[in-house]
């Protein structure tokens, strides 16, 4: 079986989290501060501040934002759960703008038709692993004095016109264990914005602004240097990574190239895609149930991130901060969405297999 995703860590990440079980310093310490330089190094941010999860990251950046009860969040309804449950856990109300299929990213027109007095955030997700249209998001966010939020959590990395992702707002990363880098459970918040990392942190560590200091009701948010050190190597080996991705994302797109209405994801213009997922989507019709068996029967797994639009679960029909629109084209893909093995331990021998079970299964030759 080709798996949809991989995680295999190396003798170098048991020697890292070995000298921090060692050290006698296991929470909150030295090695989390190191990963947050590198990895806001790796971004391009001025700061970066590690917590212990990727939708923990989401409400701390919501958070910093001062809303009041009834202020709006725009999002995408094509995404992980943890982006609406963030904005609510948050405190704030979601509404929905379209997508786009070239990027199912954001529509930044399908937002602006969503803005109200009420909207303070728009929250693009980088999904897949490639960045939004941050030119369109950014134009709209200063047009409407709206804060950018970026749920990053599946584009580490990731650029848009040579900017990484989570340098255009307050950036949102996860390091669950099936993402790009991992600490099992782990995220990472990133900001150009000097008071709002200091809020972020001191909002981290239970409002404490030092010992005994404290100026906000806070949490418990930290990441602990044993789960910090397990990402330090992967950030070493991540160039290498990433090159194995967009070289299997290169070879999927060749070998997939001419099935009738199968569109197939590419790299869009301007854009650093880090291929966290590759998604295809399914000619209209085709029943996806019936594709996934084949595939599966062929020996290559897959994924359907996401089979349903986040506000369309019985949990959230009722709520009133809960607002549901009309977006067919994320409802369409909702529908079609196929992703397909591009992760690094995908072999070159692989996408052959990978190819021909899409054509199997799609009945053509
Ligand atoms: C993984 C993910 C999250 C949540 O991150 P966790 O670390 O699992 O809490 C949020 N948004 C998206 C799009 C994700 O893929």
């Amino acid at each position: 079986m080709i798996p949809i995703s991989t995680v295999r860590l190396d003798s170098s990440v048991e020697e890292s989290v070995l000298k921090v079980l060692r050290s006698g310093v296991i929470a909150q310490g030295t090695v989390v501060s190191e990963f947050e330089e590198r990895f806001a190094g790796l971004v391009g941010a001025k700061h970066a501040i590690a917590v212990n999860n990727g939708t923990t990251a989401l409400v701390a950046a919501i958070g910093a934002l001062d809303l009041k009860q009834g202020d709006e969040v725009i999002t995408s309804p094509f995404t992980f759960i943890a982006t609406l449950n963030a904005i609510l856990e948050a405190g704030a109300t979601a509404r929905f703008a379209d997508i786009r299929e070239e990027d199912f990213g954001l529509d930044a027109g399908s937002a602006s038709a969503q803005v109200t007095d009420h909207t303070r955030v728009v929250m693009p997700v980088h999904l897949y692993g490639q960045s939004v249209d941050m030119a369109a998001i950014s134009e709209l966010a200063q047009a409407h004095d709206l804060s950018i939020v970026e749920d990053a959590a599946q584009a580490h990395g990731a650029t848009f016109q040579g900017r990484g992702v989570g340098t255009f707002g307050i950036g949102c990363f996860s390091f669950y264990a099936t993402k790009n880098l991992t600490t099992g459970e782990g995220g990472v918040i990133t900001t150009n914005d000097d008071a709002i990392a200091e809020k972020l942190r001191i909002m981290r560590n239970q409002g404490m602004r030092a010992r005994y200091e404290y100026v906000m009701a806070g949490h418990n948010y930290r990441l602990t240097d044993l789960q910090a050190a397990v990402v330090l190597p992967q950030l070493d080996a991540y160039a290498a990574q990433l090159e194995a991705r967009r070289r299997n994302a290169r070879g999927l797109q060749e070998r997939l190239h001419g099935i009738p209405g199968l569109v197939i994801p590419t790299e869009l213009s301007e854009r650093g895609h880090v291929w966290h997922q590759f998604t295809v989507l399914l000619p209209d019709g085709t029943d996806r149930d019936d594709v996934v068996a084949s595939l599966t029967a062929s020996g290559v797994g897959s994924g359907i991130y996401y089979p349903k639009l986040v506000f369309d679960y019985d949990a959230y029909r009722e709520r009133p901060d809960v607002i549901a629109s009309d977006t067919p084209v994320a409802a369409s893909v909702a529908r079609r969405c196929v992703s397909l093995p591009v992760h690094s331990f995908v072999a070159e021998s692989d996408l052959d297999t990978i190819a021909a079970a899409v054509r199997d299964a799609l009945g053509v030759r």
